[in-house]
């Protein structure tokens, strides 16, 4: 039976050794959140492990599932834990269910056996790495301070060796954001990553005080930097490497122009529907947002579904387009970008509006240095057309000219579906069909 009032699926980031890491990366801003539970082993049991997936399976009413691995790091729960997960997936699983298991990890402890493990039970792993070791082994040391550049490469070539497709995480932080040709070269060329995904590190020097003041710290990325990082990157990118190598962020700001915005959570008009469940059952509003003041309940006495549904998280979800500034809501690429996600909603506008996304100077950057491009591979897909047609029109001098769009007049409708400022569909001569 259909049940209305409650999501039809809906994102959880299981944490089964909580905020417990073989790592001590400098920017994390999770390693705090051990203060939360004082004494605990960050152990998930097996009382908790059965009803997360029961009731996670229980609760969607779609087909397709994920089952998400994340930490602190969550390859400290040893394999049987895992083999374990897929026995209860296998039992609470709905005949017509697909299940899809995802795994970040630093990769410290990975090897033949958890490689193989991934491989035959089609695991999708994302790796954390920052780049090549100088860059990588600045921020991502372990309790000794030694960097993890090694054992990560290592890892890599483990999964590569085992034929398990990985995700690269990479963060932008002060130390590789001035590098990103560097960085990225690395994935494509030294790594051979074929998914890379870029995370901002915007912290406050208090990381409890994230919203309310204090200093933003040294380590994060400056706004303008994050904008001229994409850019370099999205440039070398989109004239070589379309369809062949994935940048989500480019694969994002894409779907905004094809008008599929959201996603990635970060840019969809409200938040609600990525939660993040603790080692003990305590389910919270999100993975960044783990304090006691978003403590939804716990799985064990409350229904996922319930907590998920419940006021207090639809409110939390709300509050992202109930809060945003008039500066975004005036915004040309609110439609992509809506205002980003709240964590990072720092600073104030010109006006002195409160709520303004401290990453925005470098959102706008990239929105619009990437417009043209972005429309351009938006319009190839609304024709059929592959995106890394794209790739056509950026070499040569002369990009975008009207011979890349064949039997396309010049007083045609331009294929991006662009509008002029009075909403009229403006000619293929004024808009790609003319230089850039
Ligand atoms: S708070 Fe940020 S990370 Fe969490 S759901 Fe909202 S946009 Fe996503
Ligand atoms: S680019 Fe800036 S102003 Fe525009 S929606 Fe994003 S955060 Fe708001």
């Amino acid at each position: 039976m259909m049940r209305l009032s409650y999501p039809q699926s809906f994102h959880v980031m299981a944490k089964p050794a909580g905020s417990a890491c073989n790592l001590r990366c400098e920017y994390c801003f999770f390693l705090d959140k051990k203060s939360l539970y004082p004494g605990s082993k960050f152990r998930m049991g097996d009382d908790v492990h059965r009803e997360y997936i029961r009731q996670l399976l229980d609760a969607h009413q779609t087909t397709r599932v994920t089952v998400a691995w994340q930490g602190g790091e969550p390859t400290l729960m040893g394999l049987d834990f895992y083999r374990r997960s897929l026995e209860l997936q296998e039992r609470y699983r709905k005949p017509s269910t697909v299940i899809e298991n995802t795994f970040q990890t630093n990769g410290i402890l990975l090897n033949d056996e958890w490689c193989s493990f991934f491989r035959k039970n089609n695991f999708l792993v994302g790796l954390s790495i920052d780049g090549p070791q100088r860059l990588h082994d600045r921020y991502r040391r372990d309790a000794r301070g030694n960097g993890s550049f090694d054992r990560v490469l290592k890892a890599a070539r483990l999964l590569q060796k085992h034929g398990v497709e990985f995700n690269i995480l990479s963060t932008v932080n002060r130390k590789n954001m001035d590098r990103p040709l560097e960085v990225y070269r690395f994935f494509r060329d030294v790594l051979g990553a074929r998914y890379i995904q870029f995370i901002p590190i915007v912290e406050r020097e208090d990381a409890d005080a994230i919203r309310t003041g204090g200093r933003i710290a040294g380590r994060s990325v400056s706004s303008t930097h994050w904008g001229s990082f994409l850019n370099s990157i999205f440039d070398e990118w989109v004239r070589s490497d379309v369809g062949a190598t994935f940048v989500l962020n480019f694969d994002a700001v894409l779907a905004g122009w094809l008008g599929h915005a959201g996603t990635v959570c970060i840019f969809g008009p409200t938040c609600g529907l990525g939660v993040a469940l603790e080692h003990n059952g305590d389910l919270y509003s999100c993975d960044h947002f783990v304090d006691t003041n978003h403590l939804l309940g716990n799985i064990l006495t409350t229904p996922m579904i319930e907590l998920v549904s419940s006021e207090k998280q639809r409110r939390f979800g709300r509050d992202k387009a109930d809060t945003i500034p008039r500066q975004c809501r005036e915004c040309r690429y609110l439609f992509i970008c809506n205002g980003e996600c709240p964590k990072n909603r720092l600073i104030e506008t010109a006006e002195g509006e409160a709520g303004l996304n401290y990453l925005c100077e470098g959102y706008r950057a990239f929105f619009s240095h990437t417009e043209k491009p972005m429309k351009a591979m938006a319009g190839l897909m609304r024709m059929g057309r592959p995106a890394s047609d794209v790739m056509r029109l950026t070499t040569g001098k002369k990009p975008f000219v009207h011979k890349s769009f064949p039997g396309v007049g010049r007083n045609d409708p331009c294929p991006c579906g662009a509008r002029d400022a009075a909403g009229k569909r403006m000619k293929f001569k004024k808009c790609h069909g003319g230089e850039r």
